[in-house]
């Protein structure tokens, strides 16, 4: 008898297409992209690593496990609140229905009540105005590096940035704040020294050439003993006498103060020391989308959002809507997360190690982002082997724990407390693909809290 090749058995392509997994997929997956995940299984039964009868089954799968976007949720158990690599602040509530309302066409530039053009992001203005009423006008765009561009850009692009030596800073991978303000042609006239920088080493600076004086939160470092920093309404006072605009860029982005971070600027204060102009960020503790704020002299605002640049950097619908509605719900996640009650940590890890037999251990938390480095936010992490935060890392949904001194730590600062239950079982699905479950939630000589 003849023998048939197994490789005739493999399903054809318009049956695999014409599954009803395949079909439900379609409004998620184009056909290009549906063809690419049948064509890859018979490619694997035609090596031969699949038998030509689990075909079907296998192009199911992969078309179900196949969302419109590759970015996976990640329950994020590291203690680190507003952390770079997992999109900065997480939205809230309020945000994501904004976004999802604005998802469709909406009135971003039409006043409806006449049907003419109006001005963009005019919602987001007014909020920002209620929450901030130190600040005459409000700007978003991109993000805080676009902000700080296009302040520099629009008030001295061709002359010179007054600025101190001890605030060049480099924020984040390779991102260094010098380089991006002479890429706007600007030019750094640097003052002061790494460590100290006096209020007449400005004032020596200023000149007809002087475009602003920048002041910049160096967010993620810390010069500490002999220093000094010319304190900002000195400054201010000094660039009114002068007629140049005082442009402070505070990073982080918190509009009141927070007497938990003495340390870390806000807009309010920097305003009412006479600051003309702030620029922060919408993503850090603001806790919005990827945005940049600008906030301060109306006439200064207007001069920015006029320059052609701003087009260049202006913000989606999207944006505007999570921000606006961000600002007015007025507590974000990562201020909740921020503030969370010790206890509180401390109760919700003692209940996860329980199911897991593994110890509780004091760990510290941080801000993240830049912002208020060396401020330790403490917590209580379960301890688990290292060997787990793999498969922790690559199931679903996908869970973040920090990894330190060869131990896996979990620190529930950031899963909200709803997850708790999604959590155990992530634990636990991940414990069990360990060869040795058993030994994995106990690691020996674990100080047990
Ligand atoms: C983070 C930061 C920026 C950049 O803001 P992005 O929103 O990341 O573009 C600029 N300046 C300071 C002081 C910052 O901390």
């Amino acid at each position: 008898m003849q023998q048939v090749d197994p490789r005739r058995l493999i399903p054809r392509t318009d049956r695999l297409l014409a599954l009803p997994a395949v079909a439900a997929a379609r409004p998620r997956l184009s056909e290009t992209v549906l063809l690419a995940l049948v064509r890859d299984v018979q490619d694997r039964a035609r090596r031969g690593e699949l038998p030509p009868g689990e075909v079907e089954d296998a192009v199911t799968t992969a078309v179900q496990a196949r969302a419109a976007t590759r970015l996976q949720p990640v329950l994020n158990a590291t203690g680190v609140v507003v952390h770079t690599n997992l999109g900065r602040a997480p939205l809230g509530p309020a945000a994501v229905d904004a976004v999802l309302a604005a998802s469709g066409y909406v009135d971003v530039e039409l006043d409806l009540a006449t049907g003419v053009r109006s001005r963009r992001g005019a919602g987001l203005r007014a909020a920002l105005l209620a929450a901030c009423p130190a600040a005459e006008d409000a700007l978003a765009v991109n993000n805080g590096a676009a902000a700080l561009v296009l302040a520099t850009t629009a008030l001295a692009a061709g002359r010179e940035v007054v600025i101190s030596r001890g605030e060049l800073v480099e924020i984040g991978a390779g991102f260094r704040l010098p380089d991006l303000i002479a890429s706007t042609g600007a030019r750094l006239r640097e003052v002061g020294t790494t460590n100290r920088t006096h209020l007449h080493d400005y004032a020596d600076a200023i000149g007809p050439d002087t475009g602003c004086i920048l002041k910049v939160h160096p967010s993620n470092f810390r010069v500490e003993g002999f220093t000094a920093g010319a304190p900002l309404a000195d400054l201010a006072a000094l660039a009114a006498e002068r007629g140049v605009p005082l442009v402070a860029d505070i990073g982080s982005g918190l509009l009141a103060p927070d007497p938990a971070l003495p340390d870390e600027p806000d807009a309010a204060t920097t305003l009412a020391a006479s600051a003309d102009l702030v620029t922060a960020s919408g993503d850090k503790l603001l806790g919005g989308p990827q945005a940049g704020l600008l906030l301060g002299r109306a006439d200064l605002v207007t001069r920015l959002s006029r320059h052609p640049l701003a087009r260049a950097v202006r913000a989606d619908k999207l944006t505007l809507a999570a921000l606006e509605a961000t600002v007015t719900a007025g507590e974000a996640p990562v201020t909740r997360y921020r503030h969370a009650d010790p206890a509180r940590l401390r109760e919700r890890a003692e209940r996860l190690a329980g199911a897991l037999g593994a110890p509780v251990v004091q760990h510290d938390g941080r801000v993240g982002g830049g912002g208020a480095p060396g401020v330790p936010l403490p917590s209580w992490a379960v301890r688990l082997d290292e060997a787990v935060a793999l498969p922790l890392r690559t199931g679903r949904p996908a869970v973040l724990p920090r990894v330190h001194d060869g131990a896996c730590l979990l620190d529930l600062r950031c899963i909200p407390e709803a997850d708790d239950g999604r959590l155990l079982a992530a634990v636990q699905a991940a414990l069990a693909t360990l060869p040795d479950a058993s030994s994995a939630t106990s690691t020996p000589s674990s100080p047990s809290a």
